[in-house]
């Protein structure tokens, strides 16, 4: 299954529900190659917790991601333009 573009274009609402969120973490974590060890997660939530740039929540000003969705995966960037505050990972 191949990683989705979660932005504001490609769901009904910027707002999405704690359901959606749920199920696209559990879609992610059928790809466990692909995604960060829980450790890393839980650092990079944190960095966006403190972010004035989170949206409802959820949801990144920069990218459109849903932060928790977008953090499981190494091959992924904080988007924050010219000093992403969490890196990809290798
Ligand atoms: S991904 Fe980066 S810019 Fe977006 S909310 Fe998280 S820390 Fe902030």
């Amino acid at each position: 299954m191949s990683e989705k573009s979660l932005c504001k274009g490609c769901v009904e609402s910027v707002i999405v529900s704690e359901e959606v969120i749920e199920e696209l973490i559990l879609e992610a974590e059928e790809q466990p190659s692909l995604i960060v060890s829980e450790e890393v997660y839980k650092e990079r939530l944190q960095i966006c917790e403190e972010c004035p740039s989170l949206q409802y929540g959820s949801t990144c000003a920069h990218s459109g991601c849903i932060v928790r969705y977008r953090a499981k995966f190494k091959n992924k960037s904080c988007p924050f333009a010219g000093k992403p505050k969490w890196e990809k990972v290798s």
